[in-house]
């Protein structure tokens, strides 16, 4: 079946980044499941994924403005401790939840002080140019549930 609207595709991915800095997949387990047209993945990735079939194989390169976005330098800020969700022990690289004016939010951490945390703010992701190897396993009819929560149900997608 051809990937189109309202269609729930399944599909292993091998991301990395140009600057070979990052790599994940989803070989060394199940599939993950989508519902294509309902921005449940970075929009250069659902772009490149419309029209393929069951079996394709391909790489897609995103730039940023169709991913993460472009990293923000604003969004690194000095934050006082107290102001952490959770505090447990603080390292560069761990990923904090911050309470902030706009809400709680997600940073990773760059460096500790006493009583201050200097926090990244953007999403990991922003700025980079990302790199999918991409195979569609499966793509089958959205149920009707489905398509009124906009996402996918069922093995490598939402399970509630
Ligand atoms: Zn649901």
């Amino acid at each position: 079946m051809q990937i189109d609207k309202s269609r729930v595709v399944s599909f292993h991915y091998t991301l990395t980044d140009t600057q070979n800095t990052l790599t994940e997949t989803s070989r060394d387990g199940d599939p993950v499941a989508y519902l294509h047209g309902h921005g449940n993945i970075v929009p250069g990735l659902e772009k490149a994924m419309a029209g393929r079939t069951t079996g394709d194989r391909f790489t897609a390169t995103i730039a940023p403005e169709d991913a993460y976005g472009a990293r923000d330098e604003e969004a690194v800020q000095r934050v006082p401790i107290k102001h952490l969700v959770s505090r447990g022990k603080l390292a560069a690289g761990k990923v904090v939840a911050v309470n902030t004016t706009q809400g709680q939010r997600t940073g990773t951490v760059i460096k500790v002080g006493r009583f201050n945390v200097d926090l990244d703010l953007n999403h990991p992701l922003a700025g980079r140019t990302l790199v999918f190897d991409i195979e569609i396993v499966d793509v089958r009819d959205a149920t009707e549930e489905e398509i009124t929560h906009h996402h996918a149900h069922g093995p490598g997608g939402h399970n509630h």
